[in-house]
């Protein structure tokens, strides 16, 4: 099965890629993770995209795609790509090349009000990343330290959301254009939105 989950960030595209990866046996493919694993060890692609993510801007679709196209197993969950009209292009080509097709694009619907309030609040294990909330000591799934996200303050918040609904939003109509777009309530306990995925996918 091969899915890409769009949405605002905050959405919870995260939390239900991990999920969705264990469950169906999926690679989980997180540009984000992926650039930030850049970042740390000062890679050339690092340098170049950090400048960009802390201004909580879009890394130029040229690297992402290069960063991504190669990795790409037979079956995988894309949390965060693509994110404009050209990187979804790119993957099309890419994927046509290997013969091979997306099934689902689940969309995650929540409100401004759930995203800004859910960043401002989210910690991040620094090793495993998983994602928790405030007031949470350390990470439940594999004990190590939480930490906030550089870019989870309220002015790169506020340029994410703009970044969204400029770059990536246009993708909504993009998918619904092809049929594989499904709306998918993102409100609630990560637990009642995977429920939802599921009766999509059919897995219920
Ligand atoms: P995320 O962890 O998905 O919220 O991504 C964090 C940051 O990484 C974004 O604000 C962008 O700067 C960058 N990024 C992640 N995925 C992409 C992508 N597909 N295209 C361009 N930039 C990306």
């Amino acid at each position: 099965m091969r899915i890409i989950l769009l949405g605002a960030p905050g959405s919870g595209k995260g939390t239900q890629a991990v999920v969705l990866a264990k469950e169906f046996d999926l690679q989980h493919v997180s540009t984000g993770d992926l650039l930030r694993a850049e970042v740390a060890v000062q890679s050339e692609l690092g340098k170049k995209a950090k400048e960009f993510m802390d201004r909580g801007e879009l890394v130029p679709d040229a690297l992402v795609v290069k960063m991504i196209a190669s990795r790409l197993q037979k079956d995988f969950v894309l949390d965060g790509f693509p994110r404009s009209i050209g990187q979804a292009e790119a993957l099309e080509k890419v994927l046509a090349e290997k013969k091979s097709l997306i099934d689902f694009v689940l969309n995650i619907v929540v409100s401004d009000e759930t995203v800004v309030s859910r960043l401002g609040r989210r910690l991040v294990c620094g090793n495993c990343k998983a994602v928790f909330k405030e007031g949470v000591a350390k990470c439940g799934e594999c004990g190590g330290a939480l930490v906030k996200r550089k870019d989870d303050n309220p002015e790169t918040i506020r340029d994410r959301l703009r970044v969204y609904r400029e770059k990536t939003k246009p993708l909504e109509d993009y998918y619904e254009k092809t049929g594989l777009l499904k709306n998918i309530d993102g409100e609630g306990s990560s637990e009642e939105v995977f429920e939802r995925i599921k009766k999509v996918l059919g897995k219920d």
